[in-house]
This record gives structure tokens, C-alpha cells and sequence, in this order.
């Protein structure tokens, strides 16, 4: 059975739409889609004029040559939230199917999830180090069990999975879909990239946002096997990518643009590392986890209040210490060395008040 056979029946029968130039071969003489034919001012020759393709052929193939998988593969989408979106609205019947997650993890699954009416089934990340709970996982006897949402490297722990693990999910819940966000991969240098379409219930999500240095261009992919892409295809808005996007994203990816990003990330690691190392050094931090993203997990006595004194200072971090399983836990991300700097200073002052 495939996968896509789980998605909703209603979206599985749905006829899309289908704009006139999605219909027709490339025409010189385009009066099919009430455009203005003249450039505005904000144009900057982008042809921002013309409605764009709802997925760029040059960039499909930019990004299935980044990913290592052919194009039919891959779903652009407006980041990687969009894509979340799209698979809990495909496959999960409101009032009905669930998802299940790992928390702490992310919070756009449960919020999609939720949104969408799907149920939400809890199977905490587990001990001190934050460990996947396999065996409660693959136990789940859920009959409308639709997707289960993991996260490696995940946020806001920086623990990445076992691969392995994944797989043997993976066959343990053939009805479900099995989703890895791995939003910041690219900090951790490994992947499950290269097990999409070989597992057919195994989706890989990717974003634009964090090692690429583009969240504000809105772009993220989907990774899994040709049935579960055509299926999203189907409920994708018309024109989903902007045109700006679109022309910020193939920049990015040019052979100069890689190199960029690939420098940056070395300079983020060793920037996290050395940040790791002085802080679990410092006496008012009293546990650093390990973290392969661009971001770090600590504990301190009376982190909210920390929390605070930071904000006032100028330092804004996330506060975790309401999230249960994260007692008196921020997560600090990576910055310049100039920021992290400030971040040290505030420290220092915070302690010396003490
Ligand atoms: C930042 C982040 C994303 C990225 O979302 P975009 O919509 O692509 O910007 C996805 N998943 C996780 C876990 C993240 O931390």
C-alpha cells in the first residue's frame, strides 16, 4: 500500500487548480493571466509583472541537486512551516487522525495539528539527554495514526537522532508517514536525505532559513517519494513562491553562494563550541548541553529572572523554563562574535548583582 493512501480521501480526489500557463506550452504573447504588461517601478528586473511559476524548473533543479534527489522528489514551499502545514492538512481527517511527537520539540507541529483538528499524541524525548523514545513510539497502535513529526537536530535540545532509530521506526509504522525536520542539518553534517524515496514512509523537511542565512526570503523543500509530492502539489496555492524569493534563493545556491554558507557554518561551530566551553565554565550555568546546531540548551538557577535581566540589557534569548521536561532552560542562539560578547558581559553583570 502507499503512503498516499492514508492522505485524506477528499484531497486525494480533489482536481486542482490549474492556471492557464501550467495548461499551455511557453507562449511569446502572454494574455492569459490579466497581467499588467508594463514593469512597475519596484521591478528591478525580475519581471515582477508576471505571475511566477508555482515551482521554478531552475530552481526545483538547484535545490534537487543540493539535496541529491531527482526533482520529483522535491516541494518548494514558503519555508519549512508551510510544508507542515500542508502534510497535516493532506493527510489528517479533523476530528479524527493524529500526529505524534517528540517534546520538547518544535512547536509548529502541535499548533498545525491543531489547527487542522488532528489529534496530538505525546511521546516525550526521554532521560537527561534528551533520547528518542523508540520503543514507545513504535508501540503506538493508532489505527488513524497519520504522521509522526521528529526533529534531528532537534530545537530547542541541538541532540540530533540516531539513524538507525529512524529507520527502525520507520518499518514499525508503515501507515504513517514519518517526518524529519532537519532545519539545521547542515550544523550537524548529517542527513537521512539519502534514505527518501528508498523508505517509502520516510519525508525529510529542509529549510532555507538557518545555515543559508535566508529566513526572510520564505523558503524551505520537502524531500520524499514522488506520491507524497505529487499528493501536496495538489493543495499548494497557485503562486506560492515570490518571484524576489525565488531570484534571493538561486543566488544563494550558486557555486559563490555555497561557499559562503559553507564558510559561515564552520565559523558558527567553532563560535558554538567556544561559547559551550565558557559557559559550562561559568558558575551561574550549571548544566551546556551538547548541541550540533546553531543553537545551545542551558539550565541556571532562576532563569526566567535571567531571562529578563537579559531582555533589559539588550539580549533577547528564548525562555523555556515553563516547558515541562525544561525546567530553569534558555536557548541561546549563535550570533557574531561581537553578540556573544554582549551576552558574556551580561553574564558577568548578573553574577557580580548576585
Ligand atoms: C527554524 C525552524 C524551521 C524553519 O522554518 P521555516 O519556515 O523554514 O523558516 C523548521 N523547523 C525547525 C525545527 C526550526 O527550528
Amino acid at each position: 500500500m502507499s503512503i498516499v493512501e492514508r492522505a485524506r480521501p477528499e484531497i486525494r480526489a480533489l482536481v486542482p487548480y490549474a492556471s492557464a500557463r501550467s495548461l499551455a506550452a511557453p507562449a511569446q504573447v502572454n494574455l492569459d493571466a490579466n497581467e499588467n504588461p508594463w514593469a512597475s517601478p519596484a521591478d528591478g528586473g525580475m519581471a515582477l509583472n508576471r505571475y511566477p511559476d508555482p515551482q521554478p524548473a531552475s530552481l526545483l533543479s538547484a535545490l534537487s541537486d543540493l539535496y541529491g534527489l531527482p526533482s520529483n522528489q522535491v516541494l518548494i514551499t514558503r519555508g519549512s512551516d508551510e510544508a507542515i502545514d500542508l502534510l497535516v492538512r493532506a493527510f489528517c481527517r479533523s476530528g479524527q487522525d493524529a500526529v505524534a511527537q517528540c517534546p520538547p520539540c518544535f512547536g509548529m507541529y502541535a499548533i498545525a495539528a491543531r489547527i487542522q483538528g488532528a489529534r496530538v499524541i505525546d511521546c516525550p524525548l526521554q532521560g537527561g539527554d534528551f533520547d528518542l523514545p523508540v520503543e514507545s513510539l513504535c508501540q503506538i497502535q493508532d489505527p488513524d495514526l497519520k504522521l509522526i513529526f521528529l526533529c534531528s537536530p532537534n530545537n530547542p535540545t541541538g541532540s540530533s537522532l540516531d539513524s538507525s532509530e529512524v529507520l527502525e521506526l520507520c518499518a514499525a509504522q508503515p501507515d504513517a508517514l514519518v517526518v524529519v525536520d532537519e532545519a539545521y542539518a547542515e550544523f550537524a553534517g548529517h542527513s537521512l536525505l539519502s534514505e527518501v524515496g528508498r523508505v517509502p514512509n520516510l519525508a525529510v523537511l529542509r529549510t532555507l532559513s538557518k545555515a543559508w542565512s535566508l529566513a526572510g526570503a520564505r523558503c524551505g523543500a520537502l524531500l520524499a517519494s514522488q506520491d507524497v509530492i505529487d499528493l501536496l502539489r495538489r493543495i499548494l496555492p497557485p503562486y506560492p513562491l515570490p518571484t524576489p524569493s525565488i531570484c534571493a534563493v538561486e543566488r544563494a545556491l550558486s557555486p559563490e553562494g555555497r561557499q559562503i554558507m559553507t564558510r559561515q557554518v564552520k565559523r558558527l561551530i567553532g563560535l558554538r563550541n567556544e561559547v559551550s566551553r565558557r559557559l559550562a565554565e561559568d558558575s551561574s550555568v550549571s548544566r551546556v548541553w551538547d548541541s550540533e546546531a546553531n543553537f545551545l540548551l542551558v539550565r541556571m538557577p532562576e532563569a526566567a529572572r535571567f531571562y529578563r535581566h537579559a531582555a533589559e540589557a539588550g539580549v533577547l534569548l528564548r525562555d523555556f523554563s515553563a516547558v515541562p521536561g525544561l525546567e530553569n532552560c534558555l536557548r541561546i542562539s549563535i550570533g557574531t562574535e561581537e553578540d556573544m560578547e554582549r551576552l558574556f558581559g551580561v553574564l558577568e553583570q548578573w553574577r557580580r548583582a548576585a
